[in-house]
């Protein structure tokens, strides 16, 4: 009883000592930085990440003083189930801007976004989405929220209640206000995403090709056809894509078209400057679509620039594929996400269960810190778990 009454003191000393920072001054005043999804539930923030751990449940790790700490403050908690003060769920649901935690809650299908401080206490209801839209008889499903600044941005597919009618849309809307925006709806499903947010500003794309035309080139590639047959076709086909990736401002209402009509290509993020996109081939060898041109398109001039594979990597997360590749040496075992100011965090697999000749399934893995100046060196395992 009193070890997990000291455990419990001492995570919350490192709680106020990890993030007292982020109620003064430091953070607002730092410009916004245009953020995007992530393909991993890690977040960084300050010295460390926020990851999801397997129950569903927040934790932070300090990659600084190798500290982990679960977000939770309510005592004697086992920390394993909904019950959970820092039960979060999907490691997709949550983000984390401008020195506040951000979740949805969902209600009667109105989703309600839910703003915490840094430790994941003191939760604040903001905005309701998909008021508006529900007064009309729709409901909305928000995928992947992003938050920046004073607003969130989302894409969803909206139904009707009784005829089950339903298009999809992106919408944003002012946490401070509770003033709801779209930015476009009535388009089709797979036809419009959002790349980068910044505060009032949105990145966002749509795209047409013909259905029948698409299922063709990306429906399985077919083996028995030739390849330089279906490379053709794809260059053809992508040519007659509608395309067009707009800069869109929520409050003056203001848009901008970046680029159009390009064959095969895809934006992927953006900074304070510059969109960074690529376009994309079919490869003989694996015979799946994989980039062949990196490209930036700046924000106020519309130019274009062509730029390398490493460049554009390591503004997109830090680091390029092939400092990957020599930190873990290509081993399937260890794979690198996001980088920190002391290194980089990843996953690393434990165990493995041979289920035949070349199968196996991962019954251990860990999230680990492998040190930045010592990459050699044995990764530091914050989060360890089996299945
Ligand atoms: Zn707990």
């Amino acid at each position: 009883m009193k070890l997990r009454k000291l455990s419990l003191i001492m995570c919350l000393v490192l709680l106020m000592s990890l993030f007292t920072a982020c109620s003064g001054n430091e953070e607002t005043q730092q410009p916004l930085q245009w953020v995007s999804h992530t393909a991993t539930g890690f977040k960084v923030y300050k010295e460390g990440v926020f990851f999801v751990d397997k129950n569903g449940i927040l934790q932070y790790f300090d990659a600084a003083s190798k500290k982990t700490v679960v977000l939770c403050d309510k005592k004697d908690c086992q920390h394993s189930g909904k019950s959970c003060h820092g039960y979060i769920g999907s490691a997709y649901s949550y983000n984390v801007s401008g020195g506040k935690i951000y979740t949805l809650n969902d209600e009667d299908s109105l989703y309600t976004l839910i703003e915490s401080d840094i430790d994941f206490t003191n939760h604040k209801e903001t905005v309701t989405l998909g008021k508006e839209l529900s007064e009309e008889g729709f409901y909305i499903d928000p995928m992947r929220p992003l938050v920046s600044g004073d607003y969130i941005y989302y894409v969803t597919e909206v139904s009707n209640f009784n005829t089950g009618e339903s298009y999809y849309g992106i919408y944003g809307a002012n946490l401070k206000t509770g003033k709801e925006a779209t930015i476009i709806d009535h388009m089709e499903q797979g036809t419009l995403d959002i790349v980068s947010v910044c505060d009032s500003e949105i990145i966002y794309f749509t795209s047409y090709l013909d259905k029948e035309l698409s299922n063709e080139i990306y429906g399985s590639i077919p083996n028995e056809l030739d390849f330089e047959e279906y490379s053709k076709k794809f260059k053809e086909y992508e040519e007659q894509r509608t395309y067009r990736t707009y800069k869109y401002n929520i409050e003056t209402g203001e848009t901008k078209v970046l680029y159009e009509n390009k064959a095969a290509a895809l934006p992927v993020f953006a900074d304070e400057n510059y969109l960074y996109a690529y376009t994309y081939t079919v490869y003989e060898a694996t015979q799946s679509f994989v980039p062949d041109r990196y490209f930036t398109v700046d924000l106020k001039t519309q130019e274009e620039k062509t730029i390398g594979k490493d460049e554009f990597e390591k503004k997109q997360r830090g680091f390029s594929e092939s400092e990957a590749d020599a930190i873990t040496g290509g081993s399937e075992d260890l794979v690198i996400y996001c980088l920190t100011d002391s290194g980089y965090i990843g996953t690393r697999t434990d165990k493995k269960v041979p289920t035949g000749e070349n199968s196996y399934t991962i019954t251990g893995q860990s999230y680990v810190l492998i040190d930045k100046n010592n990459p050699q060196s044995e990764p530091f395992a914050f989060y360890s778990w089996e299945d």
